[in-house]
């Protein structure tokens, strides 16, 4: 006893008290140090002497009890224990160790409460998220694979909602990342409360939640649940800083019938999100396997698309644009084609958009520039009567392509003036944030670049509202041009662009002009320029050349056939 004093451990000498048919059916504490008797809070003096069964409440003595017989029957024990509120002792955890010493039992017990509650934080924190103090996926992952096995074993179904905010990443942006805390912390809440208690909720990251429903009765009860909860976060959130609203799209998978593991149906309610969130936001949608495989496709594509970029399978074709009297080339436009190795020449529309939405746009805008200003260096080499060469550039691209720099740099690698280059947006990327627009409109054309509105008439852009961003050109779009000589509201229509365009001193071109009847039309209303298969269509380059030296593109209209003899 003297040599356990001091130290952190309980020690104790036991004895077993036999009755009659031998049995231990007590035991007395013979003997205990300092710490052991503290452990009990009793003193020393009077815990040494005492019987187990004095000290133990009576169910609880008997697994006391059974756990000291069994030690004194085998000569070694030793365990962490987890004390029980029945216990006297005023511990938490202990490391209990047993050694059987002659006819009686040295028992050694260990304060590890601290070392339990620092394992319990480390457990927690592995499994819980810190913001919104929802259990994460680390979580999730663990509990999913016992939720399925009981959802098989009682031939019950369950379903796994992807839950993902719809304008999360904007209001973080915008307003900071401590009102996108907020917003976070808010929304975690709200779907909780769109919850039965037994429902669990996850955050996977981010913006990112997931919900399981177990025991599910009907696929119909899960959609409901999507329904409550897309309806709750569309409520406005009531922040530090403001109301704000922010919506969800969900995901669905359904157990057994979307996938028989957690990560199945996790994949699984993923996609089907990401195609709620494609559909317009604030939906929900169930998984379907024909998801899949459309998902799968975008993949292969956006690869291969990738690859393209990086192997320049690119090539520009050019379609002029004229004087609508006296068909003399303006300028040439360079329209992208893919050279696909097995598909052959690519349109525009069958990958621009996927390029949009990849951002992959961004690399393979820089291609279709440097290749523009290469042309024009080329052909000026070559002594061809220079056009310019105008440049469509997409939404995307626009905000995010630093567009001035990028033709900036380009122009003065390649050593050719500026104005043999333009610019065609799209009215729709001129809407929104004005000022950042017209900045970077403005930073455009202080290079000298001209600025063109393409497909005018799509968007809801006014004039007033492109004349103060300082437009050049406005190319209307060719929906207007085929209602001409279709209809007669149509050239009513054209005739008011074209003379408030010219009031705001615009020049005004029409897209898609496919026949003589629609050029005169055109020449009656006064428009500037024209484009279209009627002139030419859009050419590769060496045809391209061959027109730039031709100049007067203006084809020879039909003449009225003579009969002759
Ligand atoms: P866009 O800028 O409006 O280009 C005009 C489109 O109309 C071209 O299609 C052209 O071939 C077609 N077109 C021209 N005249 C006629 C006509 O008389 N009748 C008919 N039916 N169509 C005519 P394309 O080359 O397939 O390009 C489609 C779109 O792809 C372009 O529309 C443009 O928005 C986009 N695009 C093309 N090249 C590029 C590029 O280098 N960068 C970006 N960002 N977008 C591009
Ligand atoms: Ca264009
Ligand atoms: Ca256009």
């Amino acid at each position: 006893r003297i040599a356990t004093e001091g130290g952190n451990d309980g020690f104790y000498m036991l004895r077993p008290l036999y009755d009659k048919n031998g049995m231990a059916d007590d035991f007395m504490v013979a003997d205990c140090n300092e710490r052991g008797a503290a452990f009990s809070g009793i003193p020393t003096a009077q815990f040494i002497g005492s019987k187990l069964s004095a000290l133990y409440p009576k169910p609880y003595f008997y697994v006391v009890r059974d756990t000291l017989r069994a030690a004194m029957e085998s000569g070694f024990y030793e365990d962490e224990f987890k004390i029980p509120p029945e216990s006297p002792l005023r511990v938490e955890w202990v490391y209990r160790r047993l050694v059987r010493s002659g006819a009686a039992l040295a028992l050694t017990m260990r304060d590890i409460s601290a070392t339990k509650a620092h394992e319990r934080d480390l457990r927690r924190m592995a499994n819980e998220d810190a913001l919104t103090a929802l259990p994460n996926r680390n979580w999730m992952m663990s509990l999913l694979p016992e939720e399925i096995e009981r959802a098989r074993n009682a031939d019950a179904m369950m379903a796994l909602l992807f839950v993902d905010l719809d304008d999360f990443k904007h209001i973080n942006d915008s307003l900071g990342h401590s009102v996108g805390d907020e917003l976070l912390r808010a929304a975690a809440l709200r779907l909780k409360s769109a919850l039965r208690p037994t429902d669990h909720v996850v955050r996977l990251g981010g913006d990112e939640f997931t919900v399981i429903l177990s025991a599910l009765e009907s696929q119909d009860a899960a959609a409901h649940v999507a329904e409550r909860i897309a309806e709750k976060l569309n409520w406005p959130f009531d922040l530090a800083r403001g109301k704000n609203t922010l919506g969800a799209s969900i995901g669905i998978s359904i157990f057994p019938r979307d996938g028989q593991d957690a990560e199945t149906l996790l994949k699984h309610s993923d996609i089907a999100m990401y195609h709620a969130k494609s559909e317009g936001k604030g939906h929900y949608r169930f998984y379907e396997q024909s998801l899949s495989e459309s998902l799968n496709a975008r993949i292969d594509n956006e690869r291969a698309l990738q690859q393209a970029i990086e192997q320049d399978q690119f090539v520009l074709f050019y379609q002029p644009r004229v004087n609508t009297f006296t068909g003399e080339l303006q300028t040439m436009e360079a329209l992208v084609r893919w050279k696909h190795p097995q598909r052959g020449l690519v349109p525009p529309l069958e990958f621009i958009p996927l390029a949009e939405e990849t951002g992959l746009i961004l690399k393979l805008g820089e291609l279709v520039v440097e290749q523009a200003c290469a042309q024009i260096a080329h052909w000026k080499a070559l002594g061809i009567p220079l056009v310019p060469i105008s440049v469509n550039v997409s939404p995307r691209q626009f905000y995010h392509g630093n567009i001035a720099h990028l033709f900036a740099s380009s122009i003065a690698r390649h050593h050719i003036d500026a104005d043999m280059v333009e610019i065609e947006i799209t009215e729709s990327s001129m809407m929104g944030k004005e000022e950042g627009v017209a900045a970077e409109l403005a930073a455009i054309r202080n290079l000298g670049i001209k600025l063109l509105v393409d497909d005018f008439g799509t968007g809801y852009s006014s004039l007033s509202q492109l004349q103060r961003l300082d437009m050049d050109v406005l190319k209307v779009d060719r929906a207007f041009t085929a209602e001409l000589g279709a209809t007669a509201e149509g050239e009513v229509f054209f005739r008011a662009i074209v003379s408030m365009a010219h009031a705001l001193g615009m020049i005004v071109v029409a897209e898609g002009v496919e026949s003589s009847e629609q050029m005169r039309v055109l020449q009656s209303l006064s428009c500037d320029e024209i484009q279209g298969y009627f002139i030419s269509r859009p050419v590769p380059t060496h045809e391209a050349q061959a027109l730039m030296v031709q100049r007067f593109l203006m084809p020879l209209q039909p003449i009225k056939s003579v009969p002759c003899s």
